[in-house]
Parts: structure tokens; sequence; C-alpha cells
């Protein structure tokens, strides 16, 4: 069983304890203290695991999609029936503010659960008739075990953004969530049984990326790897899968612009700037990190930007009020204030932030920071280059247009955009010059299910969402009947 001092690993149906029976601390990001211990797995886990995948895949991969629509619904049901408790406690483990965990991941926890239970109720194949004889048709076959690791910022978001279509479209799990993050990926399992999905078909794995992580990417046994993380960690991942040729979906880092041209619905940018730097303490993928202001809105922008962020409230996740919790770990805190270090240290001015925002007694171990803006950086310097993924922007100005192009496609990454203005000409010729997965034109993380979701360059490969994931859950097979 699991109680909410260990997590062991969720395998056919059954709690059981690690191979190796050790077990990781899990700590309260807010206070700094241990409150699980999760299970340490290794290679073993990961073979008892696609061993049970395996089994369930035989029947599972039969199922109707009516079937499996029906079960995806009621699993979502329950989500949503649970939702206080799954914010609280993805609030507790993670460190963000427990409203936003509500309304943000768990909300969309439940979207995704619908959005693909009704999408295979939908979905056609491809049929061409080709001449008086014959005529092409796909079958579509799930691809078996999936491999699913995923990272710590939107835990049971991005886990289940890949279980859902995994499912949906006939194929059963093994799931490796973060270590800083296993919480809500081990109630989930709780439900599964009174949703009607049947043992081994979802089988959760908990512990370290080293050993079961790799020990997932690389099994023989398991054809398709969906994996969301770091940049570096996606490399080891390709490296990792290359011997069996596995399917690969790797949604990694970004770097990603924000660029704000003086024509814009300046309020409608401003407030949602804020969000799109500070919002989950700065750690989503798609933050906009790197803001480009017109110069002729320069200065009004970091005068009015400055005084909105003085009034965002950093400190207790379960306060209402609370726009911004403490980072996930000690580790990652320290890193982002080297990086806020390596700015002062290239010629950068910290112009608000850097520092640890004074709190109550009770989070004097939390792993908090303000939110940082940095101006005066150079193009090519570290933290205008690397991924911080935390609360901490910069902020430029620019003069044309294709100078900001150029800025913006200026970094190894190749996530999303934002493009403020309300000149039409001016939002396609950025979209169409920027080399990323996504543009928002005046808006920022609007997201339609149906869309293909990726990055290029070091931000990832492949493309999920809709039809999109359809593609990567199965395989497709091309029939050409010839009649006699
Ligand atoms: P990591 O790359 O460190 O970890 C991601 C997952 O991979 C974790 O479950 C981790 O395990 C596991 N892992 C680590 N090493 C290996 C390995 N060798 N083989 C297999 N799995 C491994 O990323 P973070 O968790 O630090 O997440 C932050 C990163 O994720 C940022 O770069 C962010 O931009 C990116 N991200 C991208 C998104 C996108 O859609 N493009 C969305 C959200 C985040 P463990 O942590 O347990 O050790």
């Amino acid at each position: 069983m699991m109680t909410t001092t260990k997590v062991l690993n969720f395998i056919d149906g059954q709690w059981l304890a690690p191979k190796s029976n050790e077990y990781l601390e899990n700590f309260n990001p807010a206070t700094g203290e241990v409150f699980s211990l999760l299970a340490d797995s290794d290679h073993r886990d990961i073979d008892q695991a696609v061993e049970a995948a395996q089994k369930a895949f035989k029947s599972w991969s039969k199922t109707s999609p009516e079937d499996r629509s029906q079960k995806l619904y009621k699993l979502a049901d329950l989500i949503e029936k649970n939702i206080d408790d799954f914010a609280k406690l993805e609030s507790k483990d993670q460190g963000k503010p427990w409203y936003i965990a509500k309304q943000m991941d768990m909300a969309r926890v439940i979207k995704s659960f619908r959005f693909f239970a009704g999408a295979i109720l939908h979905s056609e194949n491809e049929c061409n008739v080709m001449d008086a004889e014959s005529m092409n048709y796909v079958l579509r076959k799930p691809v078996g075990v999936a491999g699913l690791i995923s990272p710590w910022n939107l835990p049971l978001y991005l886990l289940t953004w890949k279980i859902a279509p995994a499912l949906a479209f006939g194929n059963t799990v093994v799931c490796k969530p973060s270590e800083f993050t296993s919480m809500t990926a081990a109630k989930f399992c709780e439900l599964l049984a009174e949703a009607g999905i049947p043992n081994g078909v979802v089988n959760m794995i908990f512990g370290t990326g080293a050993k079961a992580g790799d020990a997932l990417v690389k099994h023989p046994k398991v054809p398709l790897i969906s994996f969301t993380g770091g940049s570096e960690t996606g490399k080891k991942v390709i490296q990792s899968s290359a011997e069996h040729f596995k399917k690969l979906s790797l949604e990694l880092g970004g770097k990603n612009p924000n660029i704000i041209f003086a024509d814009c619905d300046y309020k409608k940018m401003l407030a949602t700037t804020l969000r799109s730097s500070f919002l989950n303490q700065g750690e989503i993928c798609l933050c906009g990190s790197r803001i480009y202001v017109e110069e002729s809105l320069y200065e009004k922008f970091l005068q009015d930007f400055v005084r909105e962020i003085k009034e965002l409230k950093v400190g207790d996740p379960s306060q209402k009020d609370t726009f911004m919790g403490p980072l996930i770990s000690a580790q990652h805190l320290e890193k982002v204030q080297s990086m806020i270090n390596t700015a002062r240290d290239e010629g950068g001015k910290i112009l608000m932030g850097g520092g640890r925002p004074e709190l109550a007694a009770q989070f004097s171990k939390g792993y908090f920071l303000e939110p940082t803006v940095i101006v005066g950086l150079a193009e090519n310097s570290t933290c205008m280059q690397r991924e911080i993924f935390g609360p901490v922007v910069t902020v430029s100005s620019f003069k044309t247009l294709d100078e900001v192009i150029e800025k913006a496609n200026g970094v190894s990454y190749g996530l999303s955009a934002s493009v403020w203005t309300s000149n039409l000409n001016t939002a396609q010729t950025v979209a169409k010059n920027l080399d990323v997965g996504t543009v928002w034109i005046n808006s920022w993380m609007k997201r339609d299910l149906r869309v293909p979701f990726g990055g290029m360059k070091a931000s990832g490969l492949g493309r999920e969402g809709g039809r999109h994931s359809m593609d990567f859950y199965t395989e497709m097979v091309n029939v050409c009947l010839t009649t006699t």
C-alpha cells in the first residue's frame, strides 16, 4: 500500500517495494523538510513492470475504442472528484500555490483524458482507391509498451499528457515520474481500478533518472519513449535508445523570446508578461525568459513591469493570494542563483530581485527566490543563451523587425515565442521567421490540444497533440488490397 510516508512502485495493480529495498528522501520545497520516501528503483523493477505491461498489452490492445474511451472518461471524472486532494498534494510536493495546481495542473490533467477519450471515437483512417482492381487502406496498430518519462515542473499534467494518448490508442505504459515530484503519480494509480483500467495497463516506477529512467529507455521490449525534460538529458535518451531504433518524442528545454512592439495592447501585454515570466516560479518550459521591447516603449515598460512585480506575493503555497511558491529543490535554487551571479559578472544589472524574500519562520529552510529582472546583458552572455528555468527574466530593447528576429533565433533552443503587436503584417512576418514550434500572437500558453506541440533545435524532436499524438502512439500499416 502507498502511505503518505512511503511510496512504493505500482506494478500489475500491486504496490511493491523496490528490489533494492532502498528509498529516496522527498522534500517539501516550502519548508525543506522530508515528507515522504520514494522507492529507489533500478533495472530489476523496470524489468518487472515491462513484463506486466507486455502481458496486459495482449488484451488492452484488442479492446474497442468505445471501451477505452469510457474508461478514460471515468478516470477523468474520478480525478475531478478528488481535484482538491490532488491539487494540495501537488502543491506540497512541487511548491506551486495550490490554487494554481488546481486551476492549471489538475484542470489540464482532466482535460487531457477527456480530450483523448473523445478523439479516439472520431479518428478516421486513410483509404485510397488506386485503380479498378486495387485500393490501399491504412491500419493503425498500438505500438506496444510505452516508456513515459516526465519532469518536476508540471508533474501530473505532463505525465498524463503522455498516459492519456498512449492508453487511448491501445498501448500499455511504464512511467517514470521525476524523483522530485512523484506523489500525485502515486495517487493517480489509486484510481485506476475504479475506472476499470485492468492491472498492468499502467505501471509506475519511482526513483532516479540515472537508474530507473535509463533502464526504461534502454529496455529492448519498450519500443516507444516519450520524454519531457532537459535538453542534455534528451541527448542521453537519444543515445541510450539508439540500439533498439525506438520511436522517440522529446519535449526539451526552452529559452523563449517574448517580443513586444510599441503598438501592442499594452495592458493585456503587461498582465500576460507577468504571468509568462513568473507563473509556476518561472519553471515552465514555455515561459518567456528573454523579453525584447521595442526601443520607444523600453523605459516605460521597465518601470511598469518592476512596479507590478513588486505586487506579486511570494511565499506560503497554501494561501490564495500567493503567486509564487519556492523553487523545486535546494540544488535548483543554487543553480538559479549561480546564473544570477554569472549575469552580474558578465556585466548585467539586477534591476530587481535576486535574493531570498523575507518569510515566516516555518519557511526559513524553503527554496524561495524573488522574481528577478536582469538588464544590460549581451546577446551571447550565459543568461541570454542558457535556460535558467526559474523566476528570472532578461529585458533588452530592439529597433527593427529584422534585428529582433535575429536575436530571437540566436539561441540553441526553439520551443516557443510570444509576439505582441496590433499590426497583422508584423505578427505574420515574425511568426514566419522564428525557428520555434509555437508562436503566440497577443497571448501566451493558450493551449488547444489538437495542435502540434513540440520544439525545434535543442528544444526537441517530434510533435504531440491531436492527430500528431495518434501518429506517435500508433504504427501505420498500409494494406494494398487487390481483387482477383
Ligand atoms: P531532467 O532532464 O533532469 O529530468 C526529466 C526526467 O528525466 C526526470 O524524470 C529524470 O529523472 C529523468 N532522467 C534523468 N536522467 C535520465 C536518463 N539518463 N535517462 C532517462 N531518464 C532520465 O529535467 P527536469 O526534471 O530538471 O525538468 C526541467 C527540464 O524539463 C527543463 O529543461 C524544461 O525546459 C524541460 N521541460 C520541457 C517541456 C517541453 O514540453 N518541451 C515541458 C516541461 C519541462 P529524475 O529527475 O527522477 O532524476
